[in-house]
Order: C-alpha cells, then sequence, then structure tokens
C-alpha cells in the first residue's frame, strides 16, 4: 500500500543557478524511524548557494535548505526521542553505523556526503514527488513547509527559544562554536585567528570569548563584519582589502598563532595559515570548497614545529548534547545569536540569497508564516 502523502509548498531549483521558485510538492508519510517537522524558521547557509551552483552536484530539481527549526508534527513507529508538538532544531544527518558513527563522531559519518548532496535516503528512495523533484538534502530540504527529517538529525530545543534562531545552530552556528569547543579545544589565554567573518566565523569568535582566549583576529574584507566581529569579542581586526593579512597577523602574533580557523575556503589562505602558525600549532581547514580544490602548502613548514591541518566539518558536534548547549549559552548572553540574524518571508527566498552573497546580511533566515 503506498504511504499516505502531503502537499506542501516548497522552494524548488530546476537548473544550475535558476531561481527558487515555490511550487507545490508532495511528503510521504514519515517511516519509522523518520520525522515530520513542520518547518517554522529555516536559516540559509553558504552551502545552499554551492549547492544551486552546482559546486556540490546535487540533483536537480531539487529542495535545498538545512538550517530548518520547527515544531514536529508526525513521527515514525519506532521514533522515541520527540513527539509531535516538541520544538526541534534539524541539523545535519548521520548514519549511526558506520565507524564514525559507533565511535561517536556523526560529524564525520562515512555516509555524511552522500546523506547530505546525494538528495535521497541512503537506500535510494526518495519520499518527495511532483514533477521529480528530489528532497532529503541534508536528511530534510527544509526550504518548504514541511521537512521530513530523521531522529538522528532532530534535536528537541526549550519551547521558549525562538525558533527563527534556532535553525542556524543545526549547521553554520555549530560549525564555528563547536570548531573552537570541541575540535580544538582553544583554552584560556590562547590565540585564534579567524579567517573569514560570516556566520561560521563570527560564531567562532564568540566562541573563543566564551572559552577565554586572549588573543582573537578576526580577518575579513568587509568593515561591517569586522566591527561586529570587535563587539562579540574579536582582540583585533584585519581589513584584507586595506592591509596584509599576513603581515599583520605576524605583527600581532610575532611566535605565531595557537589556532587559525580557515573559512574562506581559498587555497593560500589555508596555505598562509599554515605558515602563521606558533610551533604545534592548528590550522584548521573549515570553509567549503568546490571539489577537487588543492592547496600550496609548504611541507616543511608543517614538518618543523609539528604544526598541523585538520578539517572540521560541523564543529565535531553531537547535535543532541551540543545545541542546547548553545541554547543556553544564548539565554545567558553569551552566544548572541540574534546579532547575526535577519529575516525575511519564505516568499522573499531570492531576496535572502542575492543579500547573502553581497555579503550585507551575515545569517538571512526564511520565516515561514502561514
Ligand atoms: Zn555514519
Ligand atoms: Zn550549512
Amino acid at each position: 500500500m503506498p504511504s499516505p502523502t502531503l502537499d506542501v509548498e516548497a522552494a524548488v531549483v530546476e537548473e544550475k543557478n535558476g531561481e527558487f521558485r515555490l511550487r507545490t510538492v508532495s511528503v510521504q508519510a514519515p517511516r519509522p524511524d523518520e520525522v515530520l517537522v513542520r518547518v517554522v524558521a529555516t536559516g540559509v547557509c553558504q552551502t545552499d548557494a554551492h549547492s544551486r551552483s552546482q559546486d556540490y552536484p546535487v540533483p536537480l530539481p531539487v529542495i535545498l535548505g538545512h538550517e530548518g527549526a520547527g515544531i514536529v508534527e508526525s513521527v515514525g513507529s519506532a521514533v522515541r526521542d520527540v513527539v509531535p508538538g516538541d520544538h526541534v532544531a534539524l541539523t545535519f544527518p548521520s548514519c549511526g553505523r558506520c565507524r564514525a558513527c559507533r565511535a561517536g563522531a556523526p560529524a564525520n559519518c562515512q555516509h555524511g556526503f552522500e546523506l547530505s548532496f546525494g538528495a535521497s535516503r541512503l537506500d535510494g528512495s526518495n519520499a518527495y514527488g511532483g514533477g521529480g523533484v528530489h528532497g532529503h538534502f541534508f536528511g530534510q530540504s527544509s526550504f518548504a513547509r514541511f521537512a521530513l527529517a530523521s531522529e538522528r538529525n532532530t534535536v528537541r530545543v526549550a519551547d521558549d527559544m525562538p525558533l527563527e534562531l534556532v535553525g542556524p545552530l543545526g549547521c553554520g552556528l555549530q560549525t564555528g562554536a563547536g570548531a573552537v569547543m570541541n575540535s580544538l579545544r582553544v583554552g584560556a589565554g590562547q590565540s585564534v585567528a579567524v579567517l573569514g567573518t560570516g556566520a561560521v566565523g563570527l560564531a567562532a569568535v564568540m566562541a573563543a570569548n566564551i572559552v577565554g582566549a586572549t588573543t582573537i583576529v578576526a580577518v575579513d574584507v568587509n568593515e561591517t563584519r569586522l566591527a561586529l566581529a570587535s563587539e562579540l569579542g574579536a582582540t583585533h581586526t584585519v581589513d584584507g582589502r586595506t592591509e596584509n593579512v599576513a603581515d599583520q597577523l605576524r605583527k600581532i602574533r610575532p611566535d605565531g598563532f595557537d589556532y587559525i580557523l580557515e573559512i574562506t575556503a581559498r587555497p593560500q589562505m589555508l596555505a598562509m595559515a599554515v605558515e602563521l602558525l606558533a610551533p604545534m600549532g592548528v590550522a584548521a581547514l573549515i570553509g567549503g570548497a568546490p571539489a577537487g580544490t588543492k592547496a600550496p602548502i609548504d611541507m616543511n613548514s608543517l614538518l618543523n614545529g609539528g604544526r598541523m591541518v585538520r578539517g572540521i566539518a560541523q564543529g565535531d558536534s553531537q547535535p543532541q548534547i551540543f545545541i542546547p548547549k548553545l541554547v543556553e549559552l544564548y539565554r545567558t548572553g553569551r552566544f548572541p545569536v540574534d546579532r547575526l540574524v535577519r529575516t525575511y518571508e519564505f516568499a522573499d527566498i531570492n531576496q535572502a540569497f542575492a543579500d547573502a552573497s553581497r555579503g550585507s546580511v551575515i545569517k538571512p533566515v526564511l520565516v515561514m508564516g502561514d
């Protein structure tokens, strides 16, 4: 018997770099391990833009969106963590069965890429219908009034936390904050440089401030963002348009940095980061570059001084633990997510993307309304 379906308004990308078009699609009822969520708000992330432009080859037509927040509508028979009516954040998907998942590192799930960009379930099935549309982007496809997620990437949050601030916690903000707090475990008195101060970089700045880093340098080419970085805890800023970034960073920290977070996804920035590390320092690669991108790193700069480069996905977050922690930090005023967010109506999704690519908004959040 075919499972019952629900008609849902969704923003669909039909072709490479195409506009988002609001269309009605159908979604099947949740399987035993799945959760249907009425989306209240959803963040817009750079990865959505990379997928629309096919830097990441997502099958088209597709419903993107991967920072959903909303209210549980219905759950599959095996779901235990959430019940209808719960407020939830949707986050990155993971399989739960591979070695990384079993080792407690779902952000490094062996099937993570497939689950995020394959636009189907792992078994190849697609719960979405209507003009051959694909869903399941990041296991949620949240640019729609309802999102079909799984229990694994659904995180219950407190009812009094504004849902338009919850969405971005599921990807961009946990990525930046998690890199500092989980992956690198930056400590009091240490030095951090953040290359690129979009939402991920600003979350890293806030987290570095929370953990007590005493040198926090924000680097960008946008003076509004740099000014905000200062307000959020950066001790120094470097404007890449008017200053030589390497010279300035060397001046601030002649002996090198303990940690440099590379979020611009530019190969020469990663190579530069390695040169500016203190002995045993870590250059964290966080920015997502197009497939096949290579960086010209001086091998001897790594060898001498035991410097490290490491990739970090989703801030090594255990979402069910880390997202509620970020909510608590927001509530106590130490992680002011609201400073990064600007809301848009769902129908204005194309405007939200245009503003994000121009750099005039840090974290657009679409609010679905009625
Ligand atoms: Zn896995
Ligand atoms: Zn994202």
